[in-house]
């Protein structure tokens, strides 16, 4: 049985939310990711949704993949540039970003500063697929995308 959830009031301070685990991304997988954390901020599945917060330094990197559930991002903190799908695109705070099926993305922090967003998911989802090389040649094959991977 899930905890019946609680009413509560969690602070927030220089991107850390008090009562809310700061943790390494993915520490425990073999995903290709650099420098990034997570935060779960509300994980209810009464909600059926989670709210995550993650962070990459400076220069830092999401992993690039996906999967059948989609995301709901909204940029919170610093620049960075967004893969999504087949477009690169340059983001900032506030911008929401729609992540449907089965499209590639991952989010590269810019050089200088710390670069953090809010991610909306299902609760229950399944496991995210990390490209092939014939994906990554596919992918590739795109100019703007081979120079954002590159980076
Ligand atoms: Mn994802």
């Amino acid at each position: 049985m899930d905890a019946e959830p609680q009413p509560s009031i969690r602070g927030f301070r220089d991107f850390r939310w008090n009562d809310v685990e700061h943790r390494p991304y993915k520490i425990e997988g073999t995903a290709p990711f650099k420098a990034i954390s997570r935060q779960v901020l509300f994980d209810e599945p009464a909600l059926g949704c989670e709210l995550r917060y993650f962070e990459m330094d400076a220069g830092g990197h999401s992993t690039l993949e996906r999967h059948e559930h989609m995301h709901a991002v909204m940029i919170l903190r610093g620049r960075g540039q967004c893969l999504l799908g087949e477009t690169v695109r340059p983001v900032e705070p506030y911008d929401l970003v729609t992540i449907p099926a089965w499209t590639w993305h991952q989010f590269r922090a810019t050089e200088g500063e710390p670069f953090g967003f809010l991610c909306m998911v299902n609760h229950l989802r399944d496991k995210p697929q990390i490209p092939t090389d014939q994906h990554l040649e596919a992918l590739t094959q795109n100019p703007d995308v081979a120079a954002f991977l590159a980076r």
